[in-house]
């Protein structure tokens, strides 16, 4: 249906945002609350007050990213000032306003635009500085040095991506772990491609020292975890491993993002994460039909694929 690249941009950009709508009314619901209760379908309503479909924050900014990238050029100013746009306008939400925003990112987007900081030297540098905000929205920018040819090198790239928000070396690490196994999915869409990408990171990442926070995903156990020792919050370490894990212990793209948001807490990140993850591995098709109809905006999104994909290949 699609040319080969479109359809993985598509799988990917589609395959997080529909997880992110369907954790979205659920967030900070507690693992206890969605054992009784757990999300099987797109809902509308509460956390916020929003209808089934509504995607938040973590699209927003991945869009924001992509919608500049898709021209073919990476400038970070501009992609900074997508994120005040969003912030101060509401341009790139579901909703047509910014419902939620961290606090991390949120001071970063003042830091570049007030103090006039240059954007990817505008994140947070302190060890608290560790939430999921720079990892929820890096998908754009694995797709464009995956797709085009850049000066400099992929890996600096996604730091550099990452440290618009989240500057902290252990941020930077988590975006640049997620890259190696979405590079390796897009390759080749089996589930040794995660164990390849794990590999490729724990090389690349030999001398950092904050890779070792990230060590339990090395394990070749991590995957037979008991669901208890698998945490969702917003901790970047935790959602990157509660994203492989729900990747790992599923067999199709609608079990993984399920898995993910009734894990609780940081439904819609978690779910995000691991939706793009998902995406990646079973593809566009994958994604159910009926959560695709039920996507806000979902042309805007899909025109803004097509977009990328106009201008990385033809
Ligand atoms: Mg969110």
């Amino acid at each position: 249906m699609f040319g080969e690249e479109l359809y993985k941009i598509k799988a990917v950009i589609l395959g997080h945002a529909v997880a992110d709508a369907l954790g979205v009314p659920v967030e900070f619901c507690s693992r206890e609350e969605l054992d009784e209760n757990p999300v099987e379908t797109m809902e509308g309503d509460g956390t916020y007050p929003y209808p089934a479909g509504a995607w938040s924050d973590d699209t927003s900014m991945t869009l924001c990213a992509l919608d500049v990238l898709a021209e073919g050029e990476l400038d970070w100013t501009e992609i900074m000032l997508n994120f005040a746009r969003w912030l101060t306008d509401g341009k790139y939400s579901s909703v047509d306003v910014c419902f939620d925003v961290g606090r991390t990112c949120k001071d970063a987007i003042i830091n570049c635009i007030v103090n006039e900081i240059p954007a990817v030297e505008s994140g947070g540098i302190s060890e608290r500085s560790n939430g999921n905000g720079s990892l929820m929205r890096i998908l754009p920018f694995i797709l464009y040095t995956e797709f085009v040819d850049c000066d400099e090198e992929p890996m600096d790239i996604i730091h550099k991506a990452s440290a618009m928000t989240h500057a902290h070396e252990r941020s930077k690490v988590g975006c640049g772990i997620y890259s190696f196994i979405i590079r390796r999915l897009l390759k080749s869409q089996n589930v040794e491609s995660v164990f390849e990408g794990l590999r490729d990171a724990e090389e690349y990442y030999r001398n950092f020292t904050q890779f070792s926070h990230y060590k339990r995903l090395l394990d070749p156990d991590f995957k037979n975890l008991d669901r208890s020792e698998i945490k969702s919050s917003g901790y970047v370490v935790d959602t990157l491993e509660a994203a492989v894990w729900c990747l790992l212990n599923t067999d199709s793209y609608r079990e993984c993002v399920l898995k993910a948001v009734n894990l609780g807490e940081d439904t819609d990140t978690v779910a995000a994460v691991a939706g793009g993850l998902a995406g990646a591995l079973y593809g566009y098709d994958a994604i159910p039909s009926e959560w695709l109809e039920t996507l806000m905006k979902r042309e805007f999104i899909e025109d803004m694929c097509e977009r990328a994909h106009c201008q990385w290949f033809m």
